[in-house]
């Protein structure tokens, strides 16, 4: 019945604007109520299971001005400038949490320094017990401007070093900072090492189906079912696993629609060795998308919001569903 339609162009490809303008509705739907009915191929994301927590971000046993091992890689001046940088950027610990104090810097009324994330919490100067005022210290904070900040996961052994204005863009990009669970929904917390995500998939989200080959088909059971749903199966190939995901998702009220993307179990740069396919067949149809697959570092999520990844909406579904269940063709293919 899929024959009388308003899809103008039903004998080809059908183009598509991935591009939609979307409000800056947070993705809340997440998965929290969302997998009441799931069962399928694609399992909707059960997001069951205990969650190991593994952070070596960790405060106390951090050393921050640790010099020797990472000036090799600078030359003579170089080095030396670089543990000028540390001891100076020694001196903006915060004595509470170990991270460094940034502008706006306040002080006590004796100079001590406390960042902004442990100043909300305390009553008094934690080095001096005296009150702390509103003052702000202009000095440290030109200093502050000028030195060269270690990044947060340097004891996970990221070498960088850079001024604070910059930090947290790389933070956000560091290969180092751990890597988190890549179900989608925010309901597992795990976090981890790139070589552990595999395992953590296999022991606390056993119920999602792996398949072999380039070339599968995602299988989507009960696209019907209301609210907001996740499927997600596992891929592997190219000695590589990638993760489907296909998110239904009401971002206006009434209006649901299905957003499908690959995801590699891997770092940026690996997924620049890929590229993924998506394929909707139907009746004298086809929906395709082509793209390079997200890293499991970055996350679906944003990909989602902005709609970068297949989007469609339910009517176009129903164009392609058999019974309710919609086969999306993936092929990953490998760029070297
Ligand atoms: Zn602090
Ligand atoms: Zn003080
Ligand atoms: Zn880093
Ligand atoms: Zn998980």
């Amino acid at each position: 019945m899929a024959e009388n339609t308003s899809i103008s162009n039903n004998s080809g490809i059908v183009e598509f604007n991935h591009h939609l303008v979307t409000d800056q509705e947070t993705r809340m739907s997440g998965s929290g109520g969302s997998n009441s009915g799931g069962t399928s191929i694609g399992n909707p994301t059960a997001s069951v299971g205990t969650v190991s927590v593994l952070l070596p971000s960790g405060g106390g046993t951090k050393r921050r001005s640790a010099v020797g091992s990472n000036s090799s890689h600078n030359g003579g001046s170089a080095s030396n400038s670089a543990s000028i940088s540390a001891d100076l950027a020694s001196l903006f610990e915060c004595p509470v949490c170990f991270d460094y104090v940034l502008p706006p810097i306040l002080q006590c009324q004796s100079g001590h320094l406390v960042c902004s994330t442990c100043r909300p919490k305390l009553n008094c100067c934690p080095t001096c017990r005296g009150p702390l005022g509103n003052i702000r210290n202009l000095a440290m904070e030109k200093v502050a401007s000028t030195v060269m900040f270690p990044c947060k996961y340097s004891s996970s052994g990221c070498p960088v070093s850079l001024l604070h204005s910059e930090k947290v863009e790389h933070e956000e990009l560091c290969e180092c900072r751990p890597y988190t669970c890549p179900c989608p929904g925010a309901s597992c917390k795990w976090q981890g090492g790139l070589e552990q995500v595999m395992e953590h998939l296999m022991v606390a989200h056993k119920s999602i189906t792996t398949l072999q080959g380039e070339d599968i088909v995602f299988l989507a059971t009960d696209i019907n079912l209301p609210g907001a749903v996740d499927w997600v199966m596992m891929q592997s190939c190219f000695g590589h696993h990638f993760m489907l995901v296909l998110e239904k998702q009401e971002k206006y009220e009434g209006h649901q629609q299905f957003f499908a993307i690959v995801q590699l179990i891997g770092s940026r740069k690996q997924c620049e060795n890929f590229a993924y396919r998506l394929e909707l067949n139907g009746h004298r149809r086809r929906l395709a998308w082509e793209a390079t697959p997200r890293s499991i570092h970055e996350g679906v999520s944003t990909a989602i919001l902005n709609s970068d990844c297949l989007v469609f909406d339910t009517s176009t579904a129903q164009l392609f569903a058999d019974n309710g269940n919609l086969g999306i063709n993936v092929t990953i293919s490998t760029n070297v």
